[in-house]
């Protein structure tokens, strides 16, 4: 092994990989069931080669070893080439991340020590009663709902099918997270035995036994939901985001529309989000954003090199620019420590509890009611209704045991996200809803979308990269609406552009060398040292244009662990978004050349389904219930008792990420519940 690794990854000031974690990686792959095969694949290769080299490798002169790599077939190099990468670059901690000058830890100490908070759970053998509001997911929506409701009164039960890990037990290999899912997640579901089924781009049904797979569509679940793991990029939609239909039309194919409601009806929610969860930015710098009552609580973190950079190409397109909005601390805040900069920002959670999600703000608050109790581990199989449709409450699984209970309770809060809401809401088919709940127009599970998104890289002569995190420091909203392709037509919508984030060492090898860098022996290795810190690198965000057929239904035919159907997920994005895509790509490139990049080159343009992280629409508000699912305040159409309360209700998915909205919808949503 060390043979044929040691001419991909070479000895050359810096160690070569069998003296850098090849072994310890083998034996990773070796004992994970999920990339035992890999491993066996990877012996069978090098097995090959030893049987080119007469039997033996180790001795070989490293010209005939480099010969056989290079002879291999082309499929089997790459296998080998990157197993060595993620061997080299996949430790934070290791020697390849020092050599390119990547720092995991944080930058300075957090100035106090940091508790994080433990949350008291229950057992869900131990729920008894009948509670007024049954929350169903404590994610981004669920969290703040749950909240808002134990605050007024409420005796709130709020269960998530996810555990209560605290920071630490969120694993940071970087090979298995959110970010870089390589070779799994950090947080659940596990696999096997939580499948789901892609039918993408018109293609045959085929199981997904990996919850990492890119074709599963990423969702955290653990207490916090995707709040635990995200960036917390805290953007309001645009006025516009929120009216695309009237400012567009309706592209063929599409399902285009307006919301029900406009900016001005939730920006007081947007503003109870910023300033109860915790947003850091800066309200001046973004011309196209919508009007603000007031600031944010918190100042933005300064501006890092790539900023500086790219600051300078904004002023010369005439591009206004300015901080990203983060639902972080980045001074001490609410009792919590500031953030410390570290380089594991995005996919993993805090170590010093700095990032505010549901986990750390919200859910504690409910909890510190005494109103509220939360139930980790805890499954929602079916939304339960009586003999006359009327929804009682929830049947409830214990993903430890599979103990059954069924939980009654006045309103029922459905919040699992995009994919899951659909699923639990069409799985709960009773006489009276035989295509489930909410779907008597077939409503429930379509117009499935995320966002598109691009990225453009440029090479500089300066420094650009810095190690402190989150790295994320500068945005556009100005190519959010109102763009035009190079014959002048009319494009639908747009999105934010941003600089990325503090890359992981395997992310920067995978994703940002130069498409024509060297991918092994020394000449790569240089290749990393030489454009980890100059390599600038912006993406788009793009919304997605909806379409009806872009869906989830359940498959009767495949069954999860405790028994119960899985979501399919069927689609593709539509072609208007694919343009507008195109066009904010080259947009993007022109921005880093006119900051300075001497080379820029685009990323693959994305054309399949988009939902992913950012999962959206399933369950779309509005006032007519043979095109929507629930009422302009989430209330599902036909019960009064059953509310959405996650990202599952937006029409259209904004230029901007999800979180803050879904965040903002669930505030109005339970304040309309609360209210006498
Ligand atoms: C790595 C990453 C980075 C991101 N960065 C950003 C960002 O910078 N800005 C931004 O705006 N957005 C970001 N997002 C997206 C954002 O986190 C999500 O849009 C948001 O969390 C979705 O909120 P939600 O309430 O719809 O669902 P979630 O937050 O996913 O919560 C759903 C919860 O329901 C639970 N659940 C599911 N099914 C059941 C069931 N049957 N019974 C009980 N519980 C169930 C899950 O375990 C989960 O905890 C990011 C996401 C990820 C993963
Ligand atoms: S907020 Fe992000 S960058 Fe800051 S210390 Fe926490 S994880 Fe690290």
């Amino acid at each position: 092994m060390a043979a044929v690794f040691d001419r991909l990854v070479p000895d050359d000031g810096w160690p070569a990989v069998s003296a850098a974690g090849l072994e310890r990686y083998l034996a990773g792959l070796a004992t994970d069931p999920v990339t035992r095969a890999e491993h066996e694949r990877i012996l069978v290769i090098v097995d090959g080669l030893a049987q080119r080299a007469g039997g033996r490798l180790d001795g070989a002169p490293p010209e005939v070893v480099d010969g056989l790599i290079r002879d291999l077939d082309p499929v089997e190099r790459d296998v080998l080439v990157q197993a060595a990468a993620r061997a080299y670059y996949g430790d934070g901690r290791g020697a390849g991340a020092r050599m390119i000058g990547y720092r995991p830890e944080p930058g300075r100490g957090p100035g106090a020590p940091v508790v994080e908070p433990v949350l008291r759970a229950s057992r869900l053998a131990d729920v008894a009663g009948h509670w007024d509001v049954l929350v169903l997911g404590a994610g981004a929506g669920g969290g703040v709902a749950a909240c808002v409701l134990a605050e007024s009164g409420a005796r709130v039960l709020v269960v998530d099918r996810g555990a209560d890990l605290r920071a630490l037990e969120v694993g940071r290999d970087h090979l298995r997270n959110h970010r870089a899912s390589i070779h799994g997640n950090n947080t659940g579901p596990s696999a096997p035995g939580n499948p789901r089924v892609s039918a993408e781009g018109g293609a045959e049904p085929i199981v997904v036994e990996e919850p990492h797979d890119p074709r599963w569509h990423n969702d955290a679940m653990v207490v916090g939901g995707g709040t635990r793991v995200y960036q917390g990029m805290a953007w309001r939609f645009l006025p516009d985001d929120l009216r695309m239909a009237s400012a567009y039309g309706v592209p063929d194919g599409s399902s285009l529309a307006d919301w029900p409601i406009g900016y001005d009806d939730l920006a007081e929610h947007w503003d109870w989000v910023e300033w109860q969860v915790g947003v850091c930015g800066d309200a001046a710098g973004h011309r196209a954003a919508g009007h603000r009552a007031r600031g944010y609580p918190m100042p933005p973190l300064p501006p890092n090199a790539e900023a500086r950079a790219l600051t300078r190409g904004a002023a010369a397109l005439g591009l206004a620019a300015g901080a990203v909005p983060l639902l972080l601390n980045s001074v001490p805040h609410a009792g919590r420590a500031r953030c410390v900069r570290c380089g594991e920002c995005v996919g993993f959670s805090c170590p010093v509890d700095a990032k505010n999600g549901s986990h750390n703000t919200v859910l504690p608050r409910a909890l510190a009611t005494g109103n509220a109790e939360l139930v980790p581990g805890c499954r929602a199989a079916e939304v339960t209704t009586d003999e006359h449709g009327t929804v009682t409450g929830a049947v409830l699984v214990d993903e430890a045991t599979g103990a059954t209970r069924t939980v009654r309770a006045g309103h029922v809060v459905v919040a699992c996200g995009a994919i899951e809401t659909a699923r639990l809401l069409l799985s709960s088919r009773s006489h009276r809803h035989p295509g489930g709940l909410g779907n008597g127009t077939d409503q429930v599970g379509r117009h499935l979308q995320g966002h598109a998104f691009v990225s453009a890289f440029g090479t500089f002569d300066e420094v650009v990269g810095e190690p402190d995190g989150p790295g994320v420091s500068i945005a556009t909203l100005d190519l959010a609406h109102g763009n035009a392709d190079a014959d002048g037509a009319a494009l639908v919508g747009g999105g934010v552009v941003a600089n990325e984030m503090v890359k992981l060492p395997i992310v920067h090898w995978s994703w940002a060398l130069p498409p024509d860098a060297p991918r092994w022996g020394a000449a790569a290795k240089a290749a990393m040292r030489d454009t980890y810190r100059t390599t600038g690198h912006l993406f788009a965000q793009v919304q997605e244009v909806p379409r009806p057929d872009n869906r989830i239904t359940l498959d009767d035919r495949v069954r999860d662990r405790l028994g119960l159907p899985v979501a399919r997920l069927a689609g593709a994005a539509h072609p208007e978004t694919v343009r507008t895509t195109r066009y904010l790509a080259a947009r993007a490139e022109q921005w880093l050349a006119a900051s300075g990049a001497t080379r820029t080159w685009i990323d693959r343009i994305p054309t399949g389904l988009l939902a992913g992280q950012h999962q959206a629409g399933t369950c779309r508000m509005g006032t007519d219930p043979a095109t929507s699912v629930t009422d302009p305040d989430g209330r599902v159409h036909g019960h009064d008792n059953l509310w959405i309360a996650d990202a599952s209700v937006h029409v259209t998915n904004g230029s901007v990420g999800p979180a803050l909205t879904i965040m903002a919808l669930a505030h109005r949503l339970a304040t309309t519940l609360a209210r006498p």
